[in-house]
């Protein structure tokens, strides 16, 4: 643990008085330096995160995690609530606000605890450190992402004066598995925030903030055919197979690359044996959009979608499960925000769109968000993930900056 002052339970102590804002870039420098004071005690913590495994679907494993976070959550003077899930407890911490305002501004960031990777990943790539780079599965993404806003929020309480705004901090069990569980507590806490902060990874490569991110769903496309013997009497069946394949070039017709739309059959199934015309074929196909507006058409359009073959039944079920993040105005102007943060800090930050897909997406249609204030780093959900160690006191203060400022619009 650092040297941060003890806060009283449930209170979140912050240095600066709101709305003295002559000497903001001073403040900055004062979060930097505590930060860079807490390097070391970040990569202990990190280690700690990281050693233990936390694939989703292992409750077990995961609730350690969050566990541990929780702990340091609530000695920093949140209250933690535990929403029961099947694949870990999810965590929502809060700072209440010291405001006497009864309707405060919320914040709420954003993040997970689980990870892709097995138990037993670790024999193989333990947690290391070579020169610059900290290795180990987990830590892009995302627990050098938590320890990051774990303290960036030490990073303000180090300061120490109260805050005008509520401060939620959500860490859920399940993002990596499409937050079978957590979707719906994400929707509840996003609706009515000031702003989301999804501490997911910055942008590989350039380690720029994320303000769009693709959409996207799958389809299921099940043809019935009839079977028949394809020596003795091949006319009296109907091929499921030769149906399924005209669907799927069909289908993937569908795609406007030029417009971010692409469809992609990525598994197929179908017909039993050599000399039997089959009588069932299917395929399951991976959809992303940019836009509403194109997920809408492709629903539409597959909706339309008729039997090339007569005496064949198509049955097509899935659609756009999660809106694009659009690059909203609302996006922008916290972008804008984070960017003057990091001006003031010192650094350049720049913005970009992925084609993956985070909690952002389930957020960003209801809430001014922001996605990418994580870790700087390569590698999610690769052998060689790795996050730049002398990036994470200026990325942590980034996020400490970024929510000052937020508070200060109180
Ligand atoms: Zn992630």
């Amino acid at each position: 643990m650092s040297s941060h002052q003890i806060a009283p339970k449930g209170a979140f102590f912050w240095s600066v008085h709101f709305g003295y804002t002559e000497n903001m870039s001073s403040t900055h420098t004062s979060l930097l330096s505590y930060l860079e004071g807490q390097s070391s005690a970040m990569l202990d913590d990190l280690r700690t995160l990281v050693e233990i495994e936390s694939p989703s679907y292992n409750a077990l494993q995961v609730d350690q995690v969050l566990d541990q976070l929780e702990a340091w959550l609530v000695a920093l003077g949140a209250t933690a609530q535990r929403i029961s899930g099947p694949n870990g407890d999810h965590r929502h911490c809060i700072f209440t606000s010291n405001n006497s305002n009864q309707n405060p501004a919320r914040v709420l960031i954003l993040g997970h605890a689980d990870t892709v990777w097995p138990i037993g990943t670790l024999e193989r790539l333990p947690f290391r450190l070579e020169g610059d780079l900290a290795y180990g599965p987990g830590t892009y993404d995302m627990k050098g992402c938590l320890i990051q806003a774990l303290y960036a929020l030490k990073a303000i309480q180090s300061l120490g004066s109260a805050l005008p705004i509520t401060l939620e901090f959500l860490i859920t069990s399940d993002e990596e598995v499409g937050s079978p569980s957590s979707r719906e507590l994400i929707l509840q806490l996003a609706a009515g925030a000031a702003a989301v902060l999804v501490i997911e990874p910055s942008i590989q490569g350039n380690g720029n903030l994320k303000t769009s991110r693709k959409g996207g769903g799958e389809f299921w496309v099940q043809v019935q055919g009839i079977a028949s013997h394809a020596g003795v009497e091949p006319e009296k069946g109907a091929n499921a197979i030769l149906e399924l394949a005209h669907q799927a070039l069909q289908l993937s017709s569908l795609a406007k690359p030029e417009l971010g739309t692409t469809v992609s059959v990525g598994k197929i199934l179908g017909g039993t044996a050599t000399n039997v015309v089959p009588a069932y074929a299917e395929f399951h196909a991976d959809l992303r959009v940019s836009s509403l507006e194109e997920g809408r058409r492709i629903e539409a359009d597959v909706a339309a979608l008729t039997a090339l073959n007569p005496r064949t039944t198509l049955k097509i079920t899935g659609g756009l499960d999660r809106s694009p993040f659009e690059r909203s105005p609302q996006t922008v102007e916290l972008f804008h925000k984070a960017q003057q943060v990091a001006f003031e800090l010192g650094f350049t930050v720049g913005e970009g769109g992925v084609g993956g897909m985070s909690d952002g997406n389930f957020t960003a249609p209801i809430a001014p968000t922001l996605d990418g204030l994580g870790c700087v780093g390569a590698g999610a959900h690769a052998e060689h993930e790795h996050i730049e160690i002398s990036q994470m006191p200026p990325r942590a203060a980034l996020l400490a900056g970024l929510i000052m400022k937020l508070a200060q619009l109180e």
